[in-house]
């Protein structure tokens, strides 16, 4: 429930409206406006009845949120919000920045490699995994918290802002000191112990959808980071798993205006991990601009042949260089922007 007061609402107006959601058993949630406030009510999982909220002095309207999702949804916020990881890296406004890198951090030769690969093309912020979740408890594990300090080492050399996963509790407080925004990949979507915590911690967050999850999910998924008082979220669409192994995975580009349309948070496109297969990154990349993402997530590596993760979905530099040149005048015609740094 959302109660929307009157632009002449006093601050004691807005006190009483917030006492009584408290009274009522819930968390009141005041946002001022530009215009007005509105207080949100938190805590509930179905409607209540506000009918008394609507009699009391400076209030204008009650909005019953119909959505399961509540803070994540339009409904709750009309306008887009705007996740700002590093100065000028901004997700949800006209400007479409661009993640790049390796699947993991391999090395220190490897990810300044990449950092300047990815930076001289015109990406803005840097990816790698120093905590890698691999299907099998063989494969390259990642670097850990030395993995880390080789991205900050990346960025102290390119000025690339840093986007990373974190797995757990405690890789999650690593990850915040080290990293501009934390990614919670596919595989943890549902850890919602996971989204809890990162949700307390004030650091932007970027929420990949899981293999098999619904958009309805994912934005439940999101909820809970909001829930802990984090709306510094930015979903992303990196394919869903279908019975046809022609790709990886099924690459949902109606994800992102389906999105769109449902929340105010910022959604990008991962096409590597969407296709798993390094040609048909470029063509879904345009393709995602021109739908109009928020953002684009890229697999980069110096080297492909001899990546320890995800080979075979990472573009070689020259590929990556190509296609930002191409993705310019997509964005354009949308009226939207590459973001440069
Ligand atoms: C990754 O970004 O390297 C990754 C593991 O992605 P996902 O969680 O989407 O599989
Ligand atoms: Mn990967």
């Amino acid at each position: 429930m959302l109660v929307v007061m009157q632009a002449t609402a006093t601050q004691a107006d807005i006190d009483r409206v917030c006492t009584a959601i408290t009274e009522m058993g819930f968390q009141p949630l005041p946002m001022p406006g530009a215009q007005r406030t509105t207080v949100g009510l938190v805590g509930n999982d179905r409607r209540v009845d506000g009918s008394h909220i609507e009699a009391l002095p400076g209030v204008s309207e009650i909005i019953y949120v119909s959505s399961p999702f509540k803070q994540v949804s339009r409904e709750w916020r009309a306008e887009n919000t705007i996740v700002t990881i590093a100065p000028g890296v901004s997700f949800g406004g006209t400007d479409v920045p661009v993640i790049a890198g390796p699947c993991s951090v391999e090395n220190e030769k490897q990810i300044l490699q990449a950092a300047q690969v990815v930076r001289a093309a015109g990406a803005v912020a840097l990816r790698g995994g120093a905590f890698k979740p691999r299907s099998s408890p063989y494969s390259f594990q990642g670097l850990g918290k030395e993995g880390l300090e080789l991205l900050k080492l990346a960025k102290a050399e390119t000025g690339l802002a840093i986007v990373t996963e974190a797995m757990d509790d405690d890789g999650a407080q690593l990850c915040a000191e080290y990293a501009d925004c934390i990614q919670i990949g596919a595989r943890n979507m549902q850890n919602y112990s996971l989204l809890k915590t990162v949700g307390k911690l004030r650091k932007p967050v970027m929420l990949k959808r899981g293999m098999a999850a619904t958009v309805q999910e994912l934005l439940l998924s999101a909820e809970y980071i909001l829930a802990e008082g984090n709306d510094q979220v930015i979903l992303c669409e990196r394919g869903v798993r279908t019975w046809d192994p022609s790709s990886r995975n099924m690459f949902d580009l109606n994800a992102i205006p389906a999105v769109q349309k449902l929340s105010h948070l910022p959604i990008i496109a991962d096409p590597s991990h969407g296709t798993g297969v390094r040609d048909r990154v470029p063509p879904m990349a345009r393709a995602a601009v021109a739908a109009g993402t928020d953002g684009l997530l890229i697999e980069v590596h110096p080297d492909p042949n001899r990546a320890l993760s995800d080979g075979a979905q990472s573009l070689f530099p020259a590929q990556f260089t190509d296609l930002m040149r191409e993705l310019g005048p997509i964005a354009s015609a949308i009226g939207r922007r590459i973001a440069a740094l």
